[in-house]
């Protein structure tokens, strides 16, 4: 490591409190500063795996990219130290926990929190994208809440990269809901940039507003024949009734700008900051007002919109086109009890967490 860049005297200087969680590499628990008495939370790699996860670049460039961050809305770093038994890294606590565990929570967001906490990811995130530096594993589980005001910040920086204006990488990662579709493109087209995040934080957006996710293999159907990687890359999603008939167009707007397949044309964080959506400052939300539950099961199968922007994954599934994406307006659902499972525990799986999928969202046309 760069000399310095850990200190030792840990157990010196923080009392260590109850553990918060742990992931793949390490775990979380509460510190508290002797001197001070203010809480911290501490990521501890213990000497087993720590021996090998430091030698990996991964822990490396987490330490260097936290450490030069500073943003009221990026989780930032306050030390690193090393001790005989692991690796520990003193961060910001965040003692709302992830924003995943809120979703699960409330089910789904209304308007104008999801505004407050996206407001200030957009921020965190032009921060990140100004220094060049790109998230790429933003997920509602790397979105931490401060306090109850939800005061958010992005967190966990372990696949971020700084990389230059003109410059791109390679490397396959991040979580298979939330990648952009470059990065599912075969190698050698993999080229990607800060686009990648924007792309995640839209899927963030959608799942917030309706409580499951734009891109699933659980909406795979006879008359969905595209799997998770294949809707990605076409692009392809559904605004399904009535789960987003009372989110207002301005969200529908930008989840769509966000998600565009195309990088380049995809919305920028200055351009995301300064959407209709994002600005809108009513705090009283007029499309908040809850259909009753006549209008919810007249609605029930209805797609309000169905967004599809490239065919070109059809000639993998020839003769299979999905009858709801050429006709984008109201489009009659039949309800189809074999696909209207619900996903069980959100956490269990890898690929879709948020695994609720919309009851019967199985589209054909109207007869
Ligand atoms: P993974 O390998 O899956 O990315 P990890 O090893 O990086 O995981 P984390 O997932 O970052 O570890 O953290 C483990 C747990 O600790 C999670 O439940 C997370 O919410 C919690 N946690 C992490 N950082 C903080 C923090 N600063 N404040 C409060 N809780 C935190």
């Amino acid at each position: 490591y760069p000399p310095g860049m850990f200190a030792s005297g840990f157990r010196d200087t923080f009392d260590v409190g109850p553990p918060l969680g742990s992931g793949h590499f390490a775990t979380v628990y509460t510190a508290v500063e002797k001197k001070t008495g203010t809480q911290f939370a501490v990521k501890v790699f213990k000497k087993q795996r720590s021996a090998e996860a430091t030698r990996t670049q991964g822990l490396q460039q987490e330490i260097a990219m936290l450490m030069s961050v500073s943003h009221p809305n990026v989780l930032c770093l306050k030390g690193t130290y090393e001790e005989d038994d692991g690796v520990y890294l003193v961060l910001e606590l965040a003692p709302e926990g992830e924003l995943f565990n809120y979703i699960i929570k409330y089910q789904k967001l209304r308007e104008p929190e999801t505004r407050k906490i996206f407001k200030q990811l957009l921020n965190g995130l032009k921060y990140l994208h100004d220094r060049n530096i790109v998230h790429r594993d933003i997920k509602p589980e790397n979105i931490l809440i401060i306090d109850k005001d939800l005061h958010v910040k992005l967190a966990d920086f372990g696949l971020a990269k700084i990389i230059g204006e003109d410059s791109f990488t390679t490397s396959l990662c991040g979580t298979p809901s939330y990648v952009a579709p470059e990065i599912l493109e075969p190698s050698g087209q993999r080229r990607y940039s800060r686009a990648v995040d924007i792309w995640s934080l839209g899927v963030v957006l959608y799942i917030c507003l309706c409580g499951f996710p734009p891109f699933s293999d659980e909406l795979f159907s006879e008359k969905n024949p595209f799997n998770l990687s294949q809707q990605i890359r076409m692009g392809r999603f559904e605004f399904p009734s009535p789960y987003w008939d009372t989110v207002g167009d301005a969200a529908l707007d930008l989840i769509e700008k966000m998600l565009m397949v195309d990088p380049m044309k995809r919305i920028k964080v200055d351009a995301a900051l300064d959407h209709p959506w994002i600005k809108d400052k009513s705090w009283i939300d007029p499309h908040d007002s809850c259909n009753s539950l006549a209008d919810a099961i007249e609605n029930l199968g209805f797609v309000r919109r169905t967004v599809v922007q490239t065919r070109t994954l059809l000639a993998e599934a020839p003769g299979l086109a999905n009858p709801a994406s050429q006709n984008p307006s109201k489009v009659k659902v039949v309800p189809n009890q074999q696909n209207g499972a619900r996903g069980g525990n959100p956490k269990a799986g890898n690929v879709d967490k948020f695994s609720k999928k919309p009851d019967n969202l199985d589209p054909q046309t109207k007869a």
